[in-house]
């Protein structure tokens, strides 16, 4: 088998990247090493609109639109958070993933189901034109070789792609779990987010859809836990958090545990290779949302390996536009959100109830309404650093002043 561009990994990224790649004149492939596309969901699949819309992806009946937020501190205070229209929607990852891989093959992106990458060399290749990738994969468990011009690793976190090329791969992992169960929700629009100690690190978060409910956390190791205690930490959630478990039922339909990079490596082209999505750490450190900043870079990852491929000149030169380019589009932001991490990672739960109290106030809230913007939280942060007021309050909370 002979590509221009080969993608391994059937993810969002993945899509993306192939679509954009065979939109773009190369012959593409995709490969996925499952049956089933979307599975198994790793995903409390909570979208904003401007991710669906990077995703090229129109909503319909079976998304499930989110107008606003509780934000419950660890004291039980709580803030709610509404502009009155839809902010986000949750959906299926299966169909979503579904849909995003359908609209690759329009664009006229093969796929290979149940075909894993096992190792990849470069070198002259069946064809003899020039220094080419060789991915030897198992089709459906059967030794053979592709060779491509360009692959794409859009393999998610545990990228063996980027080891194998010798990059690096992201240093700061959270370990996130979630569960499918009912929960009470106040207003089935509304998610739930709990910070503190609940969560170490990060946060814990129910998530409403069409009636039953994805009630997840995540939490940093360095921050007092172990990595991959995140199922113990939800465990207790579920059994002892004075809020969620007075609202969640008993009985768990289902269970998804997994990781979420929230550092991207210094180098994400080499020869002939382009890492994308969770593969390359591109994910919100703020949120642990990897969708949009995963479809940013993999339309850019596909428009330059095909390019790349059409100029016949796939050097890692050549290649390192991605990086500049995707770096130019969200490498501030998720280097701020970063910055957001680490510094929210350090509260204690006294520090954060006062945080939440500081924001209880009608201007604020406003502010935030107004501003807050899941995939961009630079922009309400700054509004809450020019303002007077908050900035006052937080002052103190620094300074540790009443
Ligand atoms: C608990 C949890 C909740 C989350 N909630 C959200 C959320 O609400 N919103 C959000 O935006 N993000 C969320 N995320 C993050 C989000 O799921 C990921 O950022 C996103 O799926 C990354 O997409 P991707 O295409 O890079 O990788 P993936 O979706 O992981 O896809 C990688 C694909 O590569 C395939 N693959 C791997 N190795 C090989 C190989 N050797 N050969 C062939 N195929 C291979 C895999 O089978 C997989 O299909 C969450 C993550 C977790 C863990």
């Amino acid at each position: 088998m002979d590509y221009d561009v080969v993608v391994v990994g059937a993810g969002p990224a993945g899509c993306l990247a192939a679509k954009y790649a065979a939109k773009n004149g190369a012959k593409t492939l995709i490969i996925e090493e499952h049956a089933s596309i979307g599975s198994p969901v790793q995903c409390a699949g909570l979208l904003s609109t401007s991710a669906i819309r990077e995703c090229e992806v129109v909503p319909d009946s079976g998304f499930h639109p989110i107008t606003g937020a509780f934000v419950y501190a660890p004291d039980r205070r709580r803030i709610r958070i509404s502009g009155g229209e839809i902010k986000a929607y949750v959906v299926d990852r299966r169909i979503f993933d579904r849909t995003l891989a359908e609209n690759a093959i329009r664009s006229g992106a093969d796929i290979l189901m149940r075909t894993r990458a096992v190792g990849i060399d470069i070198g002259r290749g069946a064809h003899g034109r020039g220094r080419r990738r060789i991915i030897h994969v198992a089709i459906e468990g059967e030794p053979d070789v592709i060779e491509a011009d360009v692959v794409i690793g859009a393999d998610g976190i545990q990228s063996r792609i980027a080891r194998w090329a010798g990059l690096d791969t992201p240093d700061t992992i959270l370990s996130g779990a979630q569960v499918s169960t009912v929960y009470d929700f106040e207003d089935p629009e509304f998610v739930e987010i709990f910070p503190g100690s609940c969560a170490p690190g990060f946060f814990a978060w129910a998530i409403p859809y069409h009636g039953s409910a994805r009630i997840g956390l995540a939490v940093r190791p360095g921050s007092g836990v172990e990595h991959g205690s995140a199922w113990a930490h939800l465990k207790r959630l579920i059994a002892e958090h004075p809020v969620v478990s007075e609202k969640c039922a008993p009985g768990i339909a289902g269970i998804a545990i997994g990781g979420i990079p929230i550092s991207a490596p210094q180098q994400t082209a080499a020869d002939g290779l382009l890492i994308v999505g969770d593969a390359a750490g591109q994910v919100k450190p703020t949120s642990g949302g990897g969708v949009y900043p995963g479809a940013v870079c993999a339309k850019i990852a596909g428009k330059i390996a095909a390019d790349a491929v059409l100029e016949g000149d796939t050097s890692v030169r050549r290649l390192s536009e991605y990086d500049k380019l995707w770096r130019a589009r969200i490498g501030r932001e998720l280097a701020i959100g970063r910055r957001i991490n680490e510094w929210m990672a350090r509260l204690s739960d006294s520090e954060i109830n006062r945080l939440v109290g500081v924001l209880d106030d009608d201007e604020l809230l406003d502010l935030i309404t107004r501003y807050g913007d899941m995939d961009h939280p630079s922009v309400v942060v700054r509004k809450l650093l020019m303002n007077r007021k908050s900035m006052g309050a937080f002052l103190k909370m620094v300074l540790g002043s009443d």
